[in-house]
């Protein structure tokens, strides 16, 4: 049986993840308008991605007999200076969220909840690879600074993103 700390630490998560998912079509937005139509798609399918992470934390609380609480999605930001300024801040979020994901397993672990360690476990690495790809990214725009050219191969790169339904959910 889920504790009432776990369950709200992890209506707390399906939040953040819904506000990640809002962040991320928020930098769609605004590089669908820099002319980034590539990136702009990398970042739909982020959007994507963040909407089934909550589906996993909602699936789960199901699964527990807890009760999801939606409670309201916070405004984010809108506009950014450059391409590197959106990936800089994807993974300042993203190593924000490694934080969240390590402290519902800090919970997990002081209740002995063997379920929530295992369902966790799956984030665990899930983040791994988020944190991964940001730096990626980074480094690519770094390379391609002040080089339209290289910028363009990088939007039409970004562009080719397929989504994939993360593993728990199929
Ligand atoms: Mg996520």
């Amino acid at each position: 049986m889920i504790s009432e700390k776990l369950t709200e630490a992890i209506n707390q998560q399906i939040n953040a993840e819904m506000w990640s998912a809002y962040l991320y079509l928020s930098m769609s937005q605004d590089l669908y308008k820099k002319g980034f139509k590539g990136i702009a798609h990398w970042y739909k399918v982020q959007f994507l991605e963040e909407q089934a992470h909550a589906e996993i934390f909602i699936n789960y609380l199901h699964s527990q007999d807890a009760r999801v609480i939606l409670a309201p999605i916070a405004e984010v930001q809108t506009e950014w200076d450059s391409v590197l300024a959106i990936f800089e801040d994807t993974w300042a979020h993203e190593k924000r969220v490694t934080a969240m994901i390590n402290n519902l397993c800090d919970i997990a672990e002081d209740e002995h909840d063997r379920a929530a360690q295992n369902m966790l476990a799956w984030f665990i690495d899930e983040q791994i690879e988020e944190e991964e790809n940001d730096r990626e990214l980074i480094f690519q725009a770094k390379m391609a600074e002040g080089d339209n050219a290289a910028m363009m191969v990088l939007d039409c790169e970004l562009g080719k993103r397929e989504y994939h339904t993360p593993s728990p959910l199929k």
